[in-house]
């Protein structure tokens, strides 16, 4: 018998895993395929979250998150949106947001758009769900397409999803491509799902959110990124009036399923928010300019404005992501090959997420397997 649900075969093993799986096999390879910080937790943070366990905070939490947690993102979302009572929960990181977020507004049949390229889980997510992601194609300078995501839209449209800075290309779309695509989603009523969890690794100013642009967005932050929490799991989900009864129905979903985020790491997110990480972003603002002016001679590469990645054009005498990927690893180099995040095979990620030291070797490599 098999025992397998159908909504298994509609999904394959992460890239990201598989080349994760190589790494292991590697010795002191120059790994550009991670996809988290490279710093520790603050000792600040740290210590709060020993102190939660210490003195016993170990138990379930609200479903929605615990009350210190909540007042301080609300405060947090009143200056950032000036919503004076949003609706709001804490997630298991932004995937639990995400998951939940999907249980609760994706029916099969839907259409959900997605610019390509994109973070994986989306896809997955949906597909598993019964709905279908279309694709808006973003190459090849990864700007937000907002002609295209119109010309998408049809009766079965349900949903949109941005993800601003943007893995995996770092592209942060501006202030006017979120105004253009708020007035497409507001004239067709979509629900528009803002992944913002590098919304803090913005490297040439502010990074615009569409929830300041159209009411009916829901919007999902994290705390992995910016406080290198991976392994926490923290995040949180929150949007206007017109969202409450989604939101509501989430809270539901996360009572039968993740229960609340773990209470240590809420007591510990509470202290991360007010410290601040311009040391860090500056760090990995170097970084950024530190690889794009190693490769920018050798490759066809936008600069990015935000995130830790870069998301960069194949040589033409390679057949694919896929082979320059192999040859990559057989130099003990580690990346991701585009079809991993997209629907093309053009384009292979970096992430620019370790020492300098690393990134010059990884950034000789680079430039000698495209010459
Ligand atoms: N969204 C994006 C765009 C991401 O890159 C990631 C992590 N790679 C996530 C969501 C999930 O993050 P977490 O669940 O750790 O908050």
């Amino acid at each position: 018998m098999d025992y397998l649900a159908d909504r298994t075969k509609l999904i394959d093993a992460s890239g990201i895993r598989k080349v994760f799986a190589l790494a292991a096999e590697l010795k002191d390879p120059v790994n550009f395929s991670i996809g988290q910080p490279d710093f520790d937790v603050p000792p600040a943070v740290k210590k709060a979250a020993i102190k939660a366990i210490e003195n016993g905070h170990n138990h379930y939490s609200q479903t929605v998150g615990t009350q210190n947690l909540l007042q301080k993102i609300r405060d947090k979302v009143a200056a950032d949106y000036g919503w004076a009572d949003p609706s709001l929960l804490v997630t298991s990181g932004v995937s639990g947001g995400l998951l939940l977020a999907f249980m609760a507004a994706v029916n099969p049949g839907d259409e959900v758009i997605v610019p390509d390229p994109y973070f994986v889980m989306y896809k997955h997510l949906v597909r598993m769900l019964g709905g279908t992601c279309v694709f808006a194609d973003s190459y090849p300078d990864f700007k937000l397409p907002v002609e295209t995501i119109e010309a998408l839209v049809t009766k079965k449209t349900k949903m949109l999803i941005l993800n601003s800075p943007t893995n995996p290309t770092g592209a942060v779309y501006t202030e006017q491509e979120i105004k253009a695509i708020a007035d497409i989603a507001r004239r067709h009523d979509l629900l528009v799902i803002s992944d913002e969890i590098y919304e803090d690794f913005c490297y040439d100013g502010c990074c615009a959110s569409m929830g300041n642009h159209y009411d009916g967005t829901l919007v999902l932050k994290g705390y992995s990124k910016s406080y290198a929490m991976t392994g926490w799991r923290m995040g949180y989900a929150v949007g206007t009036e017109k969202l409450k009864p989604l939101i509501d129905k989430m809270i539901q979903i996360q009572q039968y399923t993740f229960v609340c985020a773990p209470t240590p790491f809420q007591m510990a997110a509470v202290e991360a928010m007010d410290l601040d990480i311009s040391d860090y972003i500056s760090t990995y603002r170097r970084k950024r300019n530190r690889v794009y002016e190693g490769i920018k001679n050798a490759f066809e590469a936008v600069k990015p404005g935000g995130a830790f990645y870069m998301f960069i054009k194949t040589p033409d005498r390679y057949s694919g992501a896929t082979e320059f990927v192999k040859k990559a690893i057989e130099n003990n180099l580690l990346i991701i090959p585009g079809n991993v995040f997209s629907e093309k095979d053009t384009h292979f990620r970096i992430a620019y997420t370790t020492t300098d030291d690393k990134l010059d070797r990884g950034i000789d490599i680079l430039c000698r397997l495209a010459k």
